[in-house]
């Protein structure tokens, strides 16, 4: 064991079973080379990847089953947020989370289709069921769409297919009926699990929910907040240290590392060891892999 000052924890990464391009094995690997103690693999609305991670793991790394949830911030005189809710150490088998997720994952099939077939009538040479194919069973989102796009030579990166064609101001973009945030948050704690609001200030994704919406979701059972995260300035991130401070929630750091669908290395930020440890004092749904 390393001494509690030098641990390296990013507690928020992507594979390939959603819209990263490292294998789960692959993703141990790198979070191993980069020198990471801890890494929690958090795919977009499913647990797949929990098992492979968890074989290939090397000696001496941590590797923490989670998952970020798609949510929405309904508001009574806004139109709705979307809004990402980490999730941690939850039990996958709960049956009224992992039927919510099956519907969300059902939801990104239609919203998927319904952008890529209204690109193709505009012209743009991308088909549906290549791109279904691509994603390897796993869960479909925009950054499919964005490599399609790329392998056609429509744009010459991912970036710029999201900064194009496929944001959420775009004609394209298409949305989905994601979990309602409170109720992901009652869902995530039932099952034993932590629930940790993603990236909550960063503006280039789209709107952001006021402290309000952040005080509201702590009452219903949030347990953390993000707040080192690549799309945080130092600004929003005083701001959310301060708000976690003030609501009595954990703290978090992490890359978002989705291998080379975006050029975030993995541990560029990182968790302190105290708040990694409360994180797992708070999850009961289903341990750690480690040593
Ligand atoms: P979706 O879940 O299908 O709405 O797609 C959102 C995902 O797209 C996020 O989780 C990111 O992985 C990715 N993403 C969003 N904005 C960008 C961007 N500007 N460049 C690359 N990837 C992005
Ligand atoms: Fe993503
Ligand atoms: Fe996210
Ligand atoms: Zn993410």
């Amino acid at each position: 064991m390393r001494q509690a000052e030098g641990v390296r924890i990013d507690l928020h990464t992507h594979s390939a079973v959603s819209d990263g391009t490292d294998s789960p094995a692959e993703l141990v690997a790198t979070a191993a080379a980069a020198g990471l103690d801890v890494v929690a693999l958090t795919d977009h609305d499913t647990t797949a990847g929990w098992a492979a991670a968890a074989q290939a793991r090397p000696p001496g790394l941590t590797v923490v089953p989670g998952m970020e949830l798609s949510c929405r911030y309904l508001s009574a005189d806004e139109p709705p947020v979307a809004v990402h809710l980490l999730a941690y150490l939850f039990d996958p088998l709960h049956p009224a989370f992992a039927a919510e997720r099956v519907r969300l994952r059902e939801e990104r099939l239609g919203r998927g289709e319904r952008i890529v077939t209204a690109l193709a009538a505009d012209g743009y040479p991308v088909d549906w069921r290549q791109i279904l194919a691509r994603s390897d069973g796993g869960v479909v989102g925009r950054p499919h769409i964005a490599r399609a796009l790329v392998e056609a030579g429509v744009v010459d990166s991912v970036d710029a297919a999201f900064a194009t064609l496929l944001h959420h101001r775009s004609p394209y973009y298409a949305t989905k009926a994601d979990t309602d945030v409170l109720e992901g948050i009652a869902l995530v704690r039932a099952a034993g699990g932590v629930p940790v609001f993603a990236h909550g200030l960063a503006t280039s994704r789209g709107r952001v929910v006021p402290d309000g919406a952040i005080g509201e979701m702590a009452a219903a059972g949030l347990l953390g907040l993000e707040v080192d995260h690549p799309d945080h300035t130092s600004d929003q991130r005083a701001h959310l240290r301060a708000l976690a401070d003030r609501l009595g929630l954990i703290r978090t750091g992490s890359s978002d590392y989705h291998g080379s669908n975006k050029r975030t290395p993995i541990a560029v930020c990182t968790t302190e060891p105290d708040q990694y440890a409360a994180l797992l004092a708070a999850g009961t749904g289903v341990a750690v892999y480690a040593d």
